[in-house]
């Protein structure tokens, strides 16, 4: 059975570090690249973190259904492929979907087994140290990444788990941890433990 870990975070909290630390730790993991119409940024490569298509495209796979939930966030369309779930079934995986509080909120009522996870900072004064020290926007968009991260944060008690991101060891310790935890609720192995139970019928 596949297993769906969300995991949201305000921009700056460290979400992509730590769920490219994850993916690297922890085996049979498949990352959920999402469609998006916004713009390629630095050195992105289309298909690696996003698929970038164009505004019509996205609007029309939303015509045919082909996400399992999509959102506009700052303006631009991202989604998540009904694909991804086929896949990661196919090659026994457990899928990680980074999105964004509205994108959970759909899927968790979708798929009420999804494992919720939210990165919080360890508080505004340093989310706005990391956004100033990452050097990719201006004031003006940082203060409002500012703004809208005090409204992402008020989501978090829609989450499983809450992790305050205070050091990125620690935290990749965590969430690792949280993913393989989660892996071994008895709901999840039912199919595992009934050949160990046949082993002790003599
Ligand atoms: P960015 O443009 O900075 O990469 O992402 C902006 C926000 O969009 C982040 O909060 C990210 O988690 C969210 N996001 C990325 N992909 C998806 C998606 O497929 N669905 C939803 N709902 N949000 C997404």
């Amino acid at each position: 059975m596949t297993t769906v870990f969300i995991i949201s975070a305000p921009s700056g909290s460290g979400k992509s570090t730590l769920v490219s630390r994850l993916l690297a730790g922890v085996p049979r993991l498949l990352f959920s690249v999402s469609y998006t119409t916004r713009a390629v940024r630095g050195h992105e490569v289309d298909g690696q973190s996003y698929r970038f298509v164009r505004r019509e495209d996205f609007e029309r796979m939303i015509a045919g259904d082909e996400f399992l939930e999509w959102a506009q966030v700052f303006g631009n369309y991202y989604g998540t492929h009904r694909g991804i779930l086929e896949q990661a079934q196919a090659t026994g995986c457990d899928v990680v979907l980074d999105i964004d509080v509205q994108g959970a909120g759909q899927l968790k009522k979708r798929i009420p087994d999804a494992v919720t996870v939210f990165i919080l900072p360890p508080s505004r004064q340093v989310l706005e140290e990391r956004l100033r020290a990452r050097g990719e926007d201006p004031d003006e968009v940082i203060e409002r990444r500012l703004r809208e991260a005090a409204g992402e944060i008020r989501k978090y008690k829609d989450y499983d788990y809450v992790l305050i991101n205070r050091d990125l060891a620690e935290s990749d310790a965590v969430l690792s941890a949280i993913v393989r935890g989660e892996r071994v609720r008895r709901t999840r192995i039912e199919d595992q433990i009934g050949p160990v139970l046949e082993t002790f019928r003599v």
